[in-house]
């Protein structure tokens, strides 16, 4: 049923281009977003030349030079620094020395547990603080996936709680290989998304890459002449107030429930058998979050981010902005046969082993361009009322760095910004499956402002061949938890709307074999078109997109 309405949908468009009818062509400027350049532009972006674009190298400076080219060719505002169309992104390795404690009170007795002893705040906790909490919330395995029916917030309230959960590998109905990334993910999620206060679970084993607080360079970051090793590499600022995610210890957590429904052992007997836990208040119980890390910045690496504007045309709305990110930066090259010792900075296809670049055609060369197709269209076509912002971020591929240094220290006042549309990798269909060639993944759009997710898919309509919008990713059990893996998270981590763009995963990806060959220039075109023209009418918006903040509701089973 869904091929067979796509079809007819591409009929009328082609009948229509034929009698030139203008009623259903989106704005003007769609029309400057072609494939010729698309191709020529990641051709170039993707080229071996480029090295495979890894953060700190000569390719990725390349990628950068690039860009500004085309920007200045089009009369686009250098934002950057001293004027110029580059900011430099400050990656900070940290060592930190921590006086953080939990405090417990039950009833009229209470115990500190320090940093260490009992507890382990994570090494980037953010800035000094004390949080107290007086409701504190026991959520079982503190996990929805409701795929499965299990949900253990269902009907619960934690905004503003303390959630305390427990079962390292969840419940028996959560595989915890395919569910690893919501196992793992279940403090974040506590405060991120159930907007508690503060988050405590028992330890987890560590867990190898990116994402928030990675400190990937724990094993790796062995600096030269005996240098600090840093407990964490962060583009963040340290000063910044972080919701406490603690792991705690069973004497911690024994002492927590000694006043409790069901005590601790019954819970922890439970838990390990991967049974049904209880949820319930901890009545009387009051938790004291003190964080008092001291930060040591032991080594500072530089790279860039892209920034430029184009200004608005109504005096007053050119004050805000709506922006627009790709990452330009990839994983980088192998310089020599794999094994020895070598590790190659991903995936290598059998067959091509001696291809040793990694092109990132797709992830994020794709969108690389699609961004600089939407900067030339606003720059040659209509200008809207509101400004347009386009960053290229750096570092996406190390942990979110440049996207999180830019939403930390903004080129333009971040209260200003009223909507991130991000996109990484659109130039393919996911699976490489042909029934994929109409639909593109859409994240994170009804999350903080339905409006924004409104005017989305009215601008979807308008376009003389519409998507299949699909947001089987948005939903906050997905699996591979795209919500929080590229930059657009930086910016949600604000409070400011988002969309994220994606045509999603693929065998090639993150291979030596993501090679522009194998794009779908078309289909590329098409996205960065419902891109341009979703910014183009939130520009045009006399009002920001009404942050509701309602939390995902599209997604997998959902409308
Ligand atoms: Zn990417």
């Amino acid at each position: 049923m869904i091929k067979r309405r796509r079809v007819a949908a591409r009929i009328l468009a082609v009948a229509l281009c034929f009698v030139a009818l203008p009623a259903l062509a989106a704005s003007p400027g769609l029309a400057l977003i072609g494939v010729d350049e698309l191709k020529a532009w990641l051709s170039y972006i993707a080229s071996d030349e480029l090295q495979g674009r890894e953060t700190y190298s000569a390719g990725l400076g390349l990628a950068a030079g690039y860009i500004q080219e085309h920007l200045r060719a089009w009369g686009a505002n250098p934002v950057g620094d001293d004027g110029t169309y580059l900011q430099v992104v400050r990656v900070l390795g940290v060592k930190t020395t921590s006086r953080s404690s939990v405090t417990v009170k039950v009833g009229n007795d209470s115990r500190t547990f320090k940093d260490g002893e009992g507890v382990t705040f994570p090494r980037n906790s953010g800035g000094r603080r004390t949080l107290t909490v007086d409701r504190v919330e026991f959520a079982g395995y503190g996990l929805d996936v409701p795929a499965v029916n299990h949900v253990d917030f269902r009907g619960k309230d934690v905004k503003g709680a303390a959630v305390v959960w427990l079962g390292v590998n969840g419940p028996r109905s959560v595989d915890s290989t395919t569910y690893r990334r919501l196992l793992t993910g279940r403090n974040r999620y506590a405060t991120d998304q159930m907007q508690a206060a503060g988050s405590i679970g028992p330890v987890l084993p560590q867990t190898s890459g990116r994402g928030a607080g990675s400190t990937q360079d724990q094993a790796a970051g062995r600096g030269r002449g005996g240098a600090v090793n840093p407990d964490f590499t962060t583009a963040q600022r340290l000063d910044q107030q972080i919701p406490p995610a603690v792991s705690a210890s069973d004497e911690f957590f024994a002492y927590l429930f000694n006043r409790a429904p069901v005590l601790y052992d019954e819970l922890k007997r439970k838990a390990e058998a991967r049974d049904p836990l209880p949820s319930f208040r901890l009545a009387g119980v009051t938790i004291t979050f003190n964080i008092d890390m001291e930060y040591e910045v032991v080594r500072t690496q530089l790279t860039h981010n892209v920034v430029a504007v184009l200004e608005g045309s109504d005096p007053q709305l050119k004050n805000t902005y709506v922006a627009f990110g790709a990452h330009y930066d990839h994983v980088g090259y192998l310089d020599g046969p794999p094994g020895n010792g070598r590790r190659p900075p991903g995936r290598v296809k059998s067959g091509v082993e001696d291809d040793r670049i990694w092109n990132g055609a797709d992830d994020d060369g794709s969108g690389t361009v699609a961004v600089m197709a939407i900067a030339r269209a606003f720059a040659l076509g209509p200008r809207p009322k509101r400004s347009l912002l386009f960053v290229w971020h750096a570092g996406e591929e190390r942990g979110l760095l440049g996207s999180r240094y830019f939403a930390d220290y903004p080129e333009v006042p971040i209260a200003n910004i009223v909507a991130q549309l991000n996109i990484d990798m659109i130039g393919r269909n996911r699976d490489d499956k042909a029934t994929e060639a109409n639909t593109v993944y859409l994240v994170g759009s009804d999350r903080i402002s339905s409006e924004l997710h409104d005017v989305n898919r009215e601008a979807n309509r308008s376009l003389p061949e519409p998507l299949t919008l699909d947001y089987e990713m948005n939903d906050p059990a997905d699996l591979e938890q795209v919500y929080y893996r590229s930059d657009h998270y930086s910016y949600a981590a604000k409070g400011i709307p988002i969309i994220f763009f994606t045509t999603g995963l693929h065998d090639d990806y993150h291979a030596n074999t993501d090679e522009v060959s194998k794009i779908e220039f078309p289909k590329l075109a098409r996205i960065a078109g419902l891109v341009y023209e979703t910014g183009l009418r939130v520009a045009n918006l006399d009002h920001p997109p009404a942050r509701d903040n309602k939390g995902p509701r599209a997604g997998r089973g959902t409308r």
